[in-house]
């Protein structure tokens, strides 16, 4: 059957976008990304109002070669399909609206002998807050008691997964670690800072020099449509954040400096107002998209840099450290 007269259409979960250099395709819905050269990015925008007879002469006789070899690729990655033109209108693009119910969805607490009594309170009002996704630093000794009774704890709030970063003791064993994670299906991952090699079974336990551990940006990308989404009109890493530390000072992330109160002094609708505040949500809207440094990258929608964003004069933002991260890819 002839094709040439049809239209070519991206899968909506698969979205090309462009770099300064190179471009990606987001496969959304696999989590997965294609690289592919700017020529790439810019022969997909033909699509939109042309057919594949139309494109073939746009491109011109020179090219066809090339052309072949774009559909080729684009059809293998099963990243398009043909409709015809009275289908258009019922493939629509992927909505890029992103909400959220949660006044706090992502939260770091440091545990330690401030902070620790005052855990039920904390989880109270995070599950108040609507927060799903908990960072745990464990800053005491005997990190598996810790963590098994943390564990235990939330079983009753809305937390939905869990990182622990702790201390290995060598009076501890990996097998009580491994258990705890085959028991518990909130546990997302439990970083254990060791000096010695020590080896586990478990994909959930990522054992690490404290050193190397700084450097593990590759969690830095993820592929979703949740954080695609969120990243179109905000920052990933400092919307709906909070940063608890060890004295218990509240902040919007690990990264600011402001303190905006203390947990162990205040109530929860104290605590609500702070994070109403426009002052908690000063970087919520900085997203890559108005960042220097950023806003010609091709990861920026599944980036989720913890850098903090400095406003220039003119109103833009910009780093004052060079990013490690895009090396990695
Ligand atoms: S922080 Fe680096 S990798 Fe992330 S969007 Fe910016 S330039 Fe790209």
């Amino acid at each position: 059957m002839n094709n040439s007269n049809k239209y070519v259409r991206m899968f909506s979960n698969c979205i090309p976008v462009l770099g300064r250099d190179k471009s990606v395709i987001y496969d959304l819905q696999r989590k997965q990304m294609f690289n592919i050269p700017n020529d790439l990015y810019n022969f997909i925008q033909l699509f939109e109002e042309h057919t594949i007879s139309e494109i073939f002469e746009l491109c011109g006789k020179d090219n066809e070669q090339v052309v072949e070899e774009y559909f080729q690729f684009l059809t293998n990655k099963e990243l398009t399909f043909l409709i015809d033109k009275d289908e258009l209108e019922l493939f629509p693009k992927l909505s890029m609206k992103w909400t959220s119910p949660a006044k706090i969805s992502n939260a770091i607490i440091e545990i330690s002998e401030t902070t620790y009594p005052f855990l039920d309170k904390i989880l109270k009002c995070l599950t108040a807050l609507g927060c799903e996704y908990l960072y745990i630093k464990i800053c005491i000794p005997k990190s598996y008691n810790v963590i098994k009774d943390i564990v235990g704890k939330l079983t009753t709030s809305s937390i939905f997964s869990v990182v622990f970063e702790a201390k290995f003791n060598k009076e501890e064993r990996i097998t009580d670690y491994e258990q705890l994670i085959v028991e518990n299906k909130r546990i997302e991952t439990i970083f254990l800072l060791s000096e010695e090699q020590l080896k586990t079974s478990s994909s959930k336990i990522l054992i690490t020099s404290p050193k190397k551990f700084v450097n593990k940006k590759e969690y830095f990308f993820k592929i979703n449509i949740s954080l695609f989404t969120e990243s179109q009109k905000y920052n990933t890493y400092f919307n709906k954040k909070i940063f608890i530390n060890k004295e218990g000072g509240i902040f919007n992330a690990p990264e600011t400096e402001e303190v905006f109160g203390n947990i162990t002094k205040i109530t929860f609708k104290d605590l609500e107002a702070i994070i109403d505040s426009e002052q908690f949500q000063k970087y919520w809207r900085v997203n890559k998209d108005v960042i220097n440094e950023c806003k010609d990258c091709e990861l920026r929608y599944m980036c989720v840099d913890n850098r903090l964003p400095k406003k220039s004069k003119e109103g833009s933002y910009f780093f004052t450290s060079k990013c490690e991260m895009r090396v990695l890819n």
